[in-house]
């Protein structure tokens, strides 16, 4: 989708119904993001100062991007997508630039959130795997994060896998300063998170997605395997309607049924 192209600004149609589980973190960015841009004067009135820097972290495919554009939508935001290594390899020698120029269009687009994608590419300890290319891009990163001051309405929400490997210097408060895990989802979470991605689709009325994210074939399955899940369960029963559906009556309706799941369970686990 065009969301996600490098740079791309615009309000994200992700919905927090399209999120599955993950409260307490919806809870936070509600307090952290959301209600602040609607209210305001409240915070000013009361000098309210919150951190404006967010790191999420966490195995792949849990949901961080997601839940980035949620926010961003939630709050009426822009939201500019950026991939932390592409600014290495796309803007070789000009990444620094790259940086500023970045920083610079998300106050021209305020209310924005600026979401860095494997940030830990850009954020790496200092000398070790990159250096000094990432040594200057990393100094840069921080200036422009420290501008905190003149980021009205700029909120920057890094994600990674990796958060190990990043320089602790960017977790400081008024930089990535506030830390929120996104987990591995467990036997609950699943069967919500099948349910949020149900959502625009045919399930059968017989089908108890909170049972099916229980079974032990859903262990250890991440938020994207399960969209891989219920995606095999859509083509299965797709396809049962392209081979039979010629011969049934025309009003017949065509769903998503529990034997679909159980085939795409096996053919994904
Ligand atoms: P990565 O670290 O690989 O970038 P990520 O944590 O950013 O992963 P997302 O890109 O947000 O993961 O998730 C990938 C896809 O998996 C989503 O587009 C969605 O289809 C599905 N998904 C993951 N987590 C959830 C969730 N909590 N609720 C609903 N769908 C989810």
């Amino acid at each position: 989708p065009s969301s996600t192209r490098e740079g791309f600004t615009e309000i994200p149609n992700v919905k927090w119904e399209d999120v599955g589980g993950l409260d307490l973190l919806r809870k936070e960015f509600d307090r952290y993001i959301v209600s602040r841009l609607k209210h305001r004067e409240d915070y000013a009135e009361f000098g309210v100062d919150l951190e404006t820097g967010f790191l999420l972290y966490g195995p792949p495919g849990c949901g961080k991007t997601l839940i980035a554009k949620a926010v961003a939508n939630e709050a009426g935001a822009n939201f500019i997508h950026i991939k932390g290594p592409e600014i290495l390899n796309k803007y070789v020698g000009e990444s620094e630039l790259a940086i500023r120029t970045i920083f610079s269009r998300a106050r021209t687009c305020a209310p924005c959130i600026l979401f860095f994608d494997e940030v830990d590419a850009l954020t790496t300890t200092r000398g070790k795997e990159g250096g000094w290319v990432v040594e200057r891009l990393l100094n840069q990163l921080l200036i422009e994060l420290d501008g905190a001051g003149q980021r009205q309405g700029v909120f920057v929400i890094g994600a990674t896998n990796r958060p190990e490997v990043m320089d602790r210097a960017v977790l400081r408060p008024g930089r990535f300063g506030k830390l929120l895990y996104v987990p591995l989802p467990g036997p609950d979470e699943r069967g919500l998170i099948l349910k949020a991605l149900a959502r625009k689709k045919p399930i059968d009325e017989d089908v108890d997605l909170i049972d099916i994210g229980r079974k032990d074939a859903c262990e250890n399955l991440s938020g994207a395997d399960l969209a891989a899940v219920i995606n095999e369960a859509a083509m299965a029963a797709m396809e049962e309607k392209q081979m039979l559906g010629k011969d049934s009556y025309g009003t017949r309706t065509w769903t998503i049924k529990a034997g679909h799941f159980d085939l795409a369970l096996k053919k994904i686990s």
